[in-house]
């Protein structure tokens, strides 16, 4: 039985101000999310604030991205120990901002990934088809070229400790969510593809649905076979609907 797992991702959003409320409405719904793992993900300058706001909560949280070089010279960036220094349980690699704006194509992600679990993380590797994409009948072929490149350097049983995003690109940020329907295909063709070289890992891995999810439409996502909950970018900036998303997750 996968435990579901509902994610927020702030994105470049908040405030010291913002973020401690935002944390206080969460923590105060905590006792209607019953067994939903629930996990938030800041950007980096309030990783302390929400580590000593949720610490002993049962709220994970994590890193947005990270640099896949243990420790030197890359100005801005930030390793997974210092992450781990600061109790992430999670770190997410591959988010289609970092693969469209920040040039991580999946060589790139493969290495964050990898350096990741060197750290002491879990990697929650975001995966997804462009609009165009799609429309060539190319989401599998282009989901499965991800994989592959974290299956060629990691193998598959780094799968083991891993979570795994599927975010069609055109639905992140435009309120244009995947049926349930498109979801679940994709998410059984992640498990197949998995399954081909490991049945126990496909089968425990959890697959989280990302995309303009929100308390409405939440429910029936998480209730198709393998989708294992969601990775959800503006609506976890809204307390209320956050939880009620993880609601939709019960
Ligand atoms: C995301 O950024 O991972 C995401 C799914 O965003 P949104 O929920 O806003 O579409």
């Amino acid at each position: 039985m996968r435990r579901k797992l509902v994610a927020g991702n702030w994105k470049m959003h908040g405030s010291r101000d913002s973020v401690r409320e935002l944390m206080e409405g969460i923590l105060a719904g905590l006792d209607e999310t019953g067994d939903v793992e629930i996990a938030v993900f800041p950007p980096y300058p309030y990783l302390p604030l929400v580590q000593s706001l949720a610490m002993g909560s049962g709220i994970e949280w994590g890193g947005q991205t990270l640099n896949p070089n243990p420790k030197g010279a890359f100005t801005g960036e930030v390793s997974a120990t210092m992450l781990s220094d600061f109790d992430c349980r999670y770190v997410l690699v591959g988010h289609s901002e970092r693969r469209a704006q920040f040039g991580e194509n999946s060589v790139a992600v493969a290495a964050r990934f990898e350096a990741a679990q060197a750290g002491g993380l879990v990697p929650v590797l975001c995966v997804g088809e462009t609009l165009a994409e799609r429309e060539a009948g190319d989401t599998e072929a282009v989901v499965g070229a991800q994989l592959d490149a974290v299956l060629q350097r990691c193998g598959v049983a780094a799968f083991n400790s891993a979570v795994i995003a599927y975010e069609p690109v055109w639905a992140i940020g435009t309120g244009r969510t995947a049926t349930p329907e498109q979801a679940q295909q994709v998410h059984a063709a992640i498990r197949d593809k998995l399954a081909v070289l490991d049945g126990t890992i496909a089968g425990q891995i959890r697959i989280l649905y990302g995309g303009s999810v929100k308390a409405s439409n939440a429910a029936d996502l998480f209730a198709r076979d393998d989708i294992d909950g969601g990775l959800v970018g503006g609506a976890s900036l809204d307390a209320a609907e956050f939880l009620g998303i993880c609601r939709g997750a019960l």
